[in-house]
């Protein structure tokens, strides 16, 4: 027994939650390693006998699914879901978080780039009380430098924009079955885990591990669906950039106001030339500018409640195996 005495909870049933599109590269290699983990914490009496591996294909166009039919044929703790087609990352870790019923589930990339070493830490936080443990990463060198500096920015704006968040964390955490029984009644279409998890509440903790480089198949994350999750991230909890338009417009009515004590004041006291081309044509352009990026940002926020009120489904199941 490696149990300690501060654990206070018993052995809990753990469901493993693995989000796949298009990795028919990974899957083998991801499957082998997660089982042998599973099979380390059952013996270390970590977990309890009947955990889980869920596999849920995000209507993968490659042979994904073969791969995990012919794995859940073979051995025992391998699940699958199937989605009717592509619903993105964040619908197809909600489908798989709403589909178990094990005691605690624990989210992680197919690529297995974050350290499946440290789930054994996560399910001890869990004993000793937390009911949810973030995975942060340590460092970010595993990350192209342009990715490294857009993400640290963009927490940075998040925090700023008081939406709380855990800094450097991605979607590798354990979530308790009382978060998982929380998180059904969120029913919003645009979801952003990373920013519901830390709303619902409970006692969290983190544990921190470095990510390595994905070393089969390629990011299914290109540069669209980055910036369209970050967009989701900020719209989804924040009103600020709506307010921000209203100071904007503020500021540029009182600027303008001194633009025109200004003008008058060259045309009733002075004699110098009247400002010509410039001082028309740079307003102008300047003004549209802004008044278009007001539209964009007053859009984002429509479109949101538009998906809202619509109240789709966020994912639809095809077929599950066990
Ligand atoms: N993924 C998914 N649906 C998508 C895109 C990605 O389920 O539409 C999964 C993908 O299979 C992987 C995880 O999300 O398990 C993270 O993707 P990836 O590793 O490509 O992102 P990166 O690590 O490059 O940010
Ligand atoms: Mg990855």
């Amino acid at each position: 027994m490696n149990t300690s005495d501060t654990d206070t909870r018993s052995a809990p049933s753990l469901a493993i939650i693995v989000p796949c599109f298009n990795e028919q590269a990974v899957l083998p290699v991801t499957c082998q390693r997660l089982l042998g983990t599973l099979e380390g914490l059952r013996e270390t009496h970590r977990i309890a006998p009947h955990s889980r591996i869920y596999l849920i294909d995000d209507g993968s166009t490659d042979a994904t699914w073969d791969v995990i039919e012919q794995t859940a044929a073979a051995s025992d703790g391998i699940c699958g879901i199937k989605l009717s087609r592509n619903f993105g990352h964040q619908n197809a870790l909600l489908a798989g978080l709403l589909s178990v019923d094990e005691e605690i589930a624990i989210s992680i990339d197919a690529d297995l780039q974050d350290d499946i070493g440290v789930i054994e830490q996560m399910i001890d936080a869990y004993r000793r009380g937390h009911d949810v443990v973030y995975g942060v990463r340590r460092k970010r060198d595993a990350d192209s430098l342009f990715k490294r500096m857009s993400a640290q920015l963009y927490y940075r704006l998040l925090r700023a924009m008081g939406i709380s968040i855990e800094y450097n964390s991605a979607d590798f955490r354990l979530v308790s079955h009382r978060v998982l029984r929380a998180l059904r009644d969120y029913g919003e279409v645009n979801l952003f885990l990373r920013g519901i998890i830390p709303t619902i509440g409970f006692t969290s903790t983190t544990v921190l591990y470095d990510r390595v480089d994905r070393e089969h198949g390629e990011t299914k994350y290109p540069i669209g669906k980055m910036l369209a999750l970050a967009v989701d991230g900020i719209t989804s909890f924040s009103a600020l950039p709506l307010r921000m338009i209203a100071l904007l417009g503020l500021i540029i009515f009182i600027g303008s106001l001194a633009l025109s004590a200004w003008v008058l004041w060259i045309r009733l006291v002075s004699d110098i030339a009247i400002p010509g081309w410039a001082s028309s044509v740079l307003p102008m352009y300047f003004l549209g500018g802004i008044q278009l990026l007001s539209i964009g940002v007053l859009g984002e926020y429509a479109s949101k409640i538009y998906m809202e009120t619509k109240r789709r489904p966020r994912f639809i199941i095809e077929k599950t195996l066990d």
